[in-house]
């Protein structure tokens, strides 16, 4: 990871690497910051440039055999800790080294993600990952032998706020007097739950919101948006990369939704039952989950169907999905409002119970059917 790769934060980027250029180089540091302002990246590119063999001025080379080895985060002298738990493939005494296969593939893909993303890579579900007593072993066993390659031997810790008391106890001579040419690096999005005795051994670095104008350049050429809908984002995801993701994923996810809607109400309308049992194998098709929150989708387009053809105008939707629906809406009365909705409600609960999912939508776009032909009468 190069300084160059890191979304926005120059003055932050200048000032590391100034640090470096005049050898001050604080033995225990803490990156504090939201996981999508990008505090690991900059981490990342931090340590490769204090180990980078032909440091430039404003980044690390990227091409020596330092650099090339933490681009691929193998080199030998830099180590990681980061919460883990069990999973299906690690049933016993998990610890980070059973995970870094995972770990070097999350953070070469993308250094931007949240302790939720990393916690579905390795697949330990609804548990919560800690850094317990066996990692703080390991770690002082790994920090207890001499630099191999580079002038220092880096411990980088992700989410320090995860360590248990246990851990933080035995870590905590170790981040008070490190050995010499050492360098710990605590990468943390809150800093409240740290364990206050290490907290106030660390040199406190804060990460900033990534710079909007910035963010949005960035998001121009990724989503290739225009300069307006790319600053609307910036500033919607407040600085933040991750929010961005969220956001636009929630946006993909609401079009599918929308046009599978659409497909429904016509060929349900149409009486098309041919039509509708294509409709039916496509949907059958998507998670469960997803299968959910489609249903839920038609319920707020049945909601705002009705209180448009009521004509009172607090309709929350908006492009599209106004447009279908000023000529739709006059099919959703009250005399049907109810019942298609009480519909969704059962398919909804039937799949939460694992019901097959195409009979239960082949059901509900039967009855769909049927109310909206009534309607029309
Ligand atoms: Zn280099």
């Amino acid at each position: 990871m190069q300084f160059k790769d890191v979304i926005g934060h120059s003055d932050l980027k200048r000032r590391l690497i100034q640090s470096v250029q005049q050898g001050r180089i604080s033995h225990a540091q803490l990156f504090l910051g939201a996981s999508g302002y990008g505090n690991l990246p900059l981490a990342l590119a931090y340590v490769q440039y204090v180990c980078c063999q032909n440091r430039q001025e404003d980044d690390s080379c990227g091409t020596c055999p330092s650099c090339h080895k933490f681009g691929k985060l193998i080199h030998p002298d830099l180590h990681f800790a980061f919460p883990v738990n069990t999973s299906q493939k690690i049933s016993k005494d998990p610890v980070s080294d059973s995970y870094i296969a995972q770990w070097r593939e999350q953070v070469i893909e993308s250094p931007y993600f949240s302790e939720h993303d990393w916690y579905e890579t390795i697949g330990i579900e609804n548990k919560q990952g800690i850094i317990g007593k066996a990692e703080a072993e390991l770690i002082l066993h790994k920090m207890s032998f001499k630099p191999y390659e580079s002038d220092y031997k880096i411990m980088l810790i992700w989410l320090p706020e995860r360590m248990n008391a246990t851990a933080a106890n035995m870590l905590l001579k170790l981040v008070e007097e490190p050995p010499q040419n050492t360098i710990f690096l605590l990468v943390s999005d809150n800093s409240d739950l740290i364990i206050k005795t290490i907290l106030s051994r660390t040199q406190l670095i804060k990460i900033p919101s990534i710079e909007e104008s910035i963010l949005a350049e960035r998001l121009a050429n990724e989503y290739e948006l225009s300069g307006h809908e790319s600053k609307v984002l910036a500033r919607l995801s407040a600085g933040n990369y991750l929010e961005v993701n969220r956001i636009v994923r929630q946006q993909d996810e609401e079009n599918d939704y929308f046009e599978s809607f659409t497909t429904l109400m016509r060929k349900a309308y149409a009486n098309d039952i041919l039509g509708l049992l294509v409709w039916v194998d496509d949907t059958a098709r998507l998670g469960r989950e997803q299968q959910k929150s489609f249903l839920v989708y038609c319920q707020k387009m049945i909601r705002e169907n009705f209180i448009l053809n009521l004509k009172v105008d607090a309709v929350y939707i908006t492009g599209a999905e106004r447009e279908f629906s000023e000529k739709f809406s006059q099919f959703i009365t009250a005399a049907n409002a109810f019942d298609i909705y009480k519909e969704l409600n059962l398919a909804i609960a039937h799949i939460g119970q694992n019901g097959n999912a195409k009979i239960i939508f082949t059901d509900l776009a039967l009855k769909i059917s049927r109310s909206l032909i009534s309607a029309k009468k």
